[in-house]
């Protein structure tokens, strides 16, 4: 949304501006987020560029890309600014000066939050009056793209399917900006539309994807599942970055056996021991012990979280909160430069689903918000002096015909498919992998591909939602396979140490296998 506002405050449009969500507007991961933003301001004189380099290094665990932090971190300020011109803003102190709080790993305090715990909501409904009051913005919801108009490594549209059937949109410029894949797996935070449907399509598309292993376990979810979004709901880091405490059933701590800085290691090590101790005690979730904050910070800082646990029975300013890891956040992705340009000419991507080499192996909380702002106000800035002009439209009949033309003589039961593909994520393809629990993984997704049988046409969105499920997760699979050392939030069993090279993996869909480069 911040990206289609930016184009149409800069750009020339002569055919206009479309932006397409499969969902209602504003619903994404970006409405969930709870921590914050970071940036590095500049009347925060604590913080430093450098200091946040060294921050996001040390968490990227070697594959993070310096000249990327380094932008990212240097425009910060100006964006963060530039993002409350759109009615956007963030919690303030009684002088009006933002208030900002530290996460795990961050050296210093520099994440801005609104609502107290509800930044990702109070962004979305600034940008969503500012995008619906736009002119210049036509919108469609509830509309999925299936396929991206591609040849000879040029993008040129997407095919896009609803309920009145199939449309073409020609089109000089494609941003993907279609977030994560916490779908994937039986336990994530993400809700039921991050199903991964741009990795998919990128890739269909010829695009080259970048570290598809790394995807980052949150230690902390709920452990109580929302049946209807197939997800749980997230306690934020915040709520530890406060003070409180992670425990067995009967209060007693554990995370000083696994790290020197306990319940603030990085977000993998603390994942691992939440794990380690549910298989050790035989139990399905350990505990948040957050009435050591007491209950006058807690119930002003985490609103959202103390009303969402007391749907649940849960008073967190009395009881301990129940919690498990689960997966949260995807670091790999399309691989793009900073402008949001992929390997395909007229593609773009932004945000969860672009691979900018910010992140590298695990991501710094709240470093993500920041890259999708950061990233969507370049991508207008880069975009702001091309010609726009669609130039040779492509008969669209022939292509809806394509899709429309399909036939589906089998019954397909989709809840028990898609199902059967997150558990093999999540029990194979997990926290902890092999080679063996990745290689059945394999087995196990081209036998659900091969009950699917679907390749261009499916008959629902629930049927497009799984195709791009199964080759986002083969993907995984084989990058996961290929990455023989445990770095980051990858962790092989059978490869315990992390190696000296420090390489991107590579996938194309022209090229075939997987490569490592530096
Ligand atoms: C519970 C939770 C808490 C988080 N907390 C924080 C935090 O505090 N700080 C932080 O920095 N990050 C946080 N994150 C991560 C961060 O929210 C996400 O990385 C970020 O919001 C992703 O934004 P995005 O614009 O890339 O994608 P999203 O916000 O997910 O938007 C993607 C949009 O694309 C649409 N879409 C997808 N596929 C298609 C398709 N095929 N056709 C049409 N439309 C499609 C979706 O419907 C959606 O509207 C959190 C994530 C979660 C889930």
């Amino acid at each position: 949304m911040y990206s289609a506002l930016k184009i149409a405050q800069q750009a020339d449009l002569p055919d206009g501006l479309l932006l397409i969500t499969k969902s209602k507007l504003g619903e994404s991961n970006s409405y969930y987020a709870q921590g914050g933003m970071v940036a590095v301001l500049k009347e925060n004189k604590k913080d430093s560029v450098e200091s946040h380099i060294k921050d996001t290094i040390k968490a990227g665990a070697g594959l993070s890309e310096l000249d990327t932090i380094k932008f990212i971190s240097e425009n910060s300020d100006k964006v963060v600014h530039d993002l409350l011109t759109f009615g956007v803003d963030f919690d303030r102190d009684e002088d009006g000066n933002f208030t900002l709080t530290k996460e795990a790993a961050h050296s210093v305090n520099r994440i801005l939050h609104s609502g107290g715990d509800a930044t990702g909501r109070e962004i979305e409904i600034a940008l969503c009056k500012a995008v619906k009051e736009n002119k210049n913005i036509n919108l469609y919801e509830n509309k999925v793209v299936v396929d991206l108009l591609s040849e000879n490594n040029n993008c040129s549209g997407v095919i896009v399917y609803g309920d009145d059937g199939y449309e073409v949109i020609n089109s000089s410029a494609v941003i993907l900006a279609t977030g994560g894949l916490g779908q994937l797996y039986k336990y994530t935070t993400n809700p039921i539309g991050a199903t991964g449907d741009g990795f998919a399509l990128a890739y269909r598309a010829g695009a080259t994807l970048q570290d598809m292993e790394f995807i980052q376990f949150h230690p902390t979810a709920l452990a109580v599942d929302d049946e209807k979004n197939h997800n749980r709901f997230l306690i934020s880091e915040a709520v530890r970055g406060e003070g409180a405490k992670l425990c067995d059933k009967n209060g007693i701590e554990f995370m000083s056996k696994y790290h020197e800085k306990c319940e603030l290691a990085p977000r993998d090590i603390v994942a691992r021991a939440n794990f380690c101790e549910m298989e050790k005690n035989n139990e399905p979730c350990v505990y948040l012990n957050a009435t050591i904050i007491g209950k006058e910070k807690l119930l002003k800082r985490f609103p959202t979280i103390a009303k969402k646990c007391l749907e649940y029975g849960i008073d967190i300013t009395k009881d301990y909160i129940p919690v498990a890891p689960a997966a949260h956040y995807f670091m790999g992705g399309v691989k793009t430069n900073i402008k949001g340009e992929t390997s395909v000419n007229g593609l773009y991507a932004i945000g969860e689903v672009s691979s900018t080499g910010l992140h590298g192996a695990n991501r710094l909380a709240s470093n993500s918000l920041l890259e999708c702002v950061v990233c969507a106000y370049e991508v207008a800035e880069f975009l702001k002096n091309k010609n726009l002009e669609c130039k040779n439209p492509v008969d669209f009949k022939e292509i809806v015909s394509h899709y429309d033309s399909q036939e589906f003589f089998t019954k397909i039961d989709i809840t028990v498919l898609k199902q059967r593909l997150r558990d093999i994520m999540w029990n194979n393809v997990g926290i902890f992998r092999n080679e063996k629990l990745l290689t059945d993984a394999l087995d196990e997704i081209s036998k659900i591909k091969s009950e699917f049988n679907r390749e261009y046409g499916c008959a629902t969105i629930e049927e497009y939602e799984l195709r791009n499920m199964l080759i986002t997760s083969e993907l995984i699979v084989k990058s996961a396979l290929n990455r023989k050392e445990s770095r980051g939030a990858h962790y092989r069993t059978d490869y315990l140490e992390t190696d000296n090279h420090g390489e991107h993996s590579l996938i194309n869909k022209n090229i075939g296998e997987i490569n490592l480069v530096k």
